[in-house]
C-alpha cells in the first residue's frame, strides 16, 4: 500500500544455477528469504547490507531449495514457513501454509498459491500490492518446472493464474534456466518475434555474465510456451519434447 516503503529484493546465486532471493522491509527490519538453496551465500549477502534474517520461506521441499534452512535458523533463529503438504520432507519448517493463507513480512502481505505439478505441494508466493510473485520451479522465465510430482493439466492451470496477473508483476523464480528455454522457444515457435528478441537479450546477458531473472508476466504472456499453450495436451507435447531438447 502506499504507506509502506517498497519491497527490497536481492538476488543470491547459491549452488550452480539457482537463486535465492532475499527480501527486506525497511519499515519492520524484517528479512526474508525464499528457497534458501544453500546456507552461507545468503547470509553473506544480508550480513553485507546489515541485515539479519528473520523468516525463510519454501517454494518446495527440492533439497536445492531448502538446503541452507538449517544452518540459517542456527546462526539467526529465523523461523521457516513452507508447504503444509510437503512438512514430512523440509527440515526445520515451523508454519506449513497452502492456498489462501496470507504470510507477512512486515506490512507486506503475500498470499500463498497452491501451485502443483513440480512438486504435489509446491506453492507460490504472491505479493500482490508490490507486483511480485516467487514462483520456485513452477514458472520459470520462457519455461515451466518438469512434471515429477503432477500434470500437465496441473501445471497449466498455474500458467493461468500467473498469466492472469498484472503484467508488470515481476517474476523471481528459482534458477537461472533462460537461455536453456529460450533456445527451446526458438525451435518450437521459430516465427514468434518477441521469443526472438529476447533472446538477443538473453544470450547478451550471459555472455557478460548477468542474470535474467526476475521477469515479468507481460515478458512470458509473450514469450514463453508453456504459459500460452492452449491446453494440457499441448502443455504436455512441449513439456516432452523440451524434457528431451538438447540445445
Ligand atoms: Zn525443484
Ligand atoms: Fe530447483
Amino acid at each position: 500500500s502506499c504507506m509502506t516503503s517498497p519491497l527490497d529484493v536481492i538476488r543470491v546465486p547459491v549452488l550452480s544455477d539457482n537463486y535465492s532471493w532475499l527480501v527486506h522491509d525497511a519499515d519492520s527490519g524484517e528479512t526474508m528469504v525464499v528457497d534458501p538453496g544453500e546456507a552461507q551465500p545468503v547470509l553473506d549477502g544480508a550480513a553485507a547490507r546489515g541485515w539479519t534474517i528473520t523468516q525463510v520461506w519454501n517454494t518446495h521441499w527440492h533439497p536445492d531449495h531448502v538446503g541452507g534452512n538449517g544452518a540459517i535458523v542456527a546462526a539467526t533463529g529465523a523461523s521457516v514457513t513452507g508447504p503444509e503438504a510437503e512438512r514430512a520432507k523440509i527440515g526445520h519448517l515451523d508454519h506449513g501454509v497452502g492456498e489462501g493463507d496470507a504470510v507477512t513480512l512486515g506490512a507486506h502481505r503475500a498470499r500463498v498459491l497452491a501451485v502443483p505439478g513440480h512438486t504435489a505441494g509446491h506453492i507460490a508466493f504472491h505479493f500482490a500490492d508490490d507486483d511480485a510473485v516467487f514462483t520456485g520451479d513452477t514458472l520459470f522465465a520462457m519455461g515451466c518446472g518438469r512434471l515429477f510430482e503432477g500434470d500437465a493439466a496441473q501445471m497449466l492451470a498455474n500458467m493461468r493464474r500467473f498469466a492472469a496477473m498484472p503484467p508488470e508483476t515481476l517474476v523471481y523464480c528459482g534458477h537461472e534456466y533462460t537461455q536453456a528455454n529460450g533456445r527451446f522457444a526458438l525451435v518450437a515457435e521459430p516465427d514468434n518475434d518477441a521469443i526472438r528478441a529476447r533472446m538477443a537479450d538473453v544470450d547478451a546477458a550471459r555472455a557478460a555474465g548477468e542474470a535474467t531473472v526476475p521477469t515479468t508476466i507481460a515478458l512470458e504472456r509473450a514469450t514463453n510456451l508453456f504459459l500460452r499453450a492452449p491446453d494440457a495436451e499441448t502443455l504436455a507435447a512441449r513439456r516432452r519434447a523440451k524434457d528431451e531438447f538438447r540445445g
